[in-house]
């Protein structure tokens, strides 16, 4: 009986902001940081039209990768004993043929089904009150499955721990991490030269430790409550794991290396990693400009967010001041403009996503009008001050920029919130990995045979 209940809520609410005691309080309140009024001219000035036009035409192949997570039940007794599962679907789409989808106006569901189940990799981890078999406590237990997730080869090639290791490599030669028995703690250390297995042992206590264990993922484990972040921060992770794995497994290949020139990868969502594994952004950008040369195109688009809103109040507000946003132009978000009009200047950083941030958030208007928010790596090896000053926050050291927009232009894509990156694009392409796992790269091998 909803009319009901919501017709009851409506009065509980009244009676709340009616009570006398609730509106003396709110005159003591005050909103901590209202964004100033938009200087619509000067704002407009920081629009730069850009000529775009074929930049991409190099791009035949877009790359995605999108997860879903869920938690479930495993009885009805409290308290209640859950699993968690994160599904993680990928898409290598051909920009060169247009799909058996897109024909029609209407999708056909069992099509649709198909992609939604075309999953390439499930991570199945014990939840609240769950733990393995060989009774390892839940840390251990959560851990155990990282570890044995992580040890998959997604392609067939390199495992996502090699990918890992490959990474972390690339910036430092030795990892120091805390050991994860909560009895334990001791700092351990291992030099990445000389590892011959991801597994060890803790020299302090003794327990089993694994590389993945440098990600500190278990420690978002919420024992009280169930999975806790656990599930968000490893989707995250092992999104960007996933495109880089496949980037590696590419590069490895010496009949496929030349593709990567022609490849765009799509993270969905921002260059960030953000909680526990967060240390890992600044490995990941280390490494993207160690590959620079190979020429593959890599950027994040963010559908959703702080930004997001603004850019579409921007145009709105803009438009109440007759003023247009010219098509196929851009602005760089830079801290000076998203700290007077996005966002409060956090207290502790001097820089935004100081401890997270991998990549330059851009706004785009394309040729149609239509509004992305989207993210390029930094084209730095590190964050230091002189970076910032001399080349993040400058659009001209971003090579890549004019390919990526002519690229979304290309592709323009609907972007609805939550809409699944991977699928978006399945709708408008040909997508050539609709079938997990190994048959990828064989697929995607054919069709750039079909080429030559
Ligand atoms: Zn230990």
């Amino acid at each position: 009986m909803p009319y009901i209940n919501e017709f009851s809520n409506k009065i509980s609410h009244e009676r709340i902001i009616k009570n006398p005691k609730v509106i003396e309080k709110l005159k003591e309140f005050k909103i901590a940081y209202e964004v100033p009024a938009l200087q619509g001219d000067d704002i407009i000035k920081l629009f730069q039209q850009v000529k775009v036009e074929k930049a991409s035409h190099g791009i035949k192949f877009v790359f995605t990768v999108d997860s879903s997570s869920v938690e479930i039940p495993l009885n009805n007794n409290i308290p209640s004993a859950t699993v968690g599962i994160v599904n993680f679907s990928v898409s290598i789409v051909d920009l060169e043929e247009k799909s058996s989808l897109a024909s029609s106006e209407f999708i056909d569901p069992q099509k649709f089904n198909d992609m939604f189940n075309s999953s390439l990799l499930t991570f199945v981890t014990p939840g609240h009150n769950v733990i393995l078999k060989n009774n390892l406590s839940p840390i251990q237990s959560i851990r155990l499955a990282l570890y044995e997730f992580f040890s998959q080869k997604p392609f067939n090639s390199l495992s996502l721990l090699d990918t890992l290791y490959i990474i972390l490599k690339s910036k430092d030669d030795k990892i120091s991490f805390l050991c994860p028995n909560p009895e334990c703690h001791r700092n351990i250390e291992w030099d990445l030269n000389s590892l011959n297995s991801y597994v060890g042992k803790c020299p302090t206590c003794g327990e089993d430790i694994y590389l993945s264990d440098w990600l500190r993922l278990h420690e978002a484990l919420d024992e009280e409550w169930g999975t806790g972040s656990i599930l968000s921060r490893f989707s995250q992770v092992n999104e960007h794991l996933v495109v880089l794995n496949l980037i590696q497994t590419i590069q490895n290949n010496s009949f496929l290396r030349n593709l990567l020139k022609n490849t765009a990868f799509i993270i969905d969502g921002p260059l960030a990693l953000y909680g526990e594994p967060a240390k890992l952004h600044a490995h990941i950008l280390q490494y993207l400009h160690q590959l620079k040369s190979e020429g593959f195109v890599y950027f994040g688009i963010i559908k959703s967010g702080r930004l997001k809103d603004h850019f579409t109040i921007l145009e709105e507000k803009l438009k109440q001041q007759g003023i247009n946003i010219p098509y196929n132009s851009f602005m760089l978000v830079n801290d000076e403009y998203r700290f007077k009009y996005v966002q409060k200047r956090p207290k502790r950083n001097k820089y935004f996503g100081q401890e997270v941030l991998y990549g330059q958030d851009f706004l785009f208007y394309s040729d149609k009008g239509k509004k992305y928010v989207l993210s390029l790596p930094y084209p730095v090896p590190e964050k230091t001050d002189v970076a910032f000053k001399e080349y993040i926050f400058k659009h001209e050291a971003y090579d890549t920029l004019p390919v990526v927009l002519d690229l979304l232009n290309r592709i323009s894509i609907d972007l609805y919130e939550d809409a699944v990156l991977p699928i978006a694009l399945a709708h408008k392409f040909a997508s050539i990995s609709l079938n997990p796992g190994v048959k990828i790269l064989e697929i995607f091998t054919k069709s750039y045979v079909k080429q030559q």
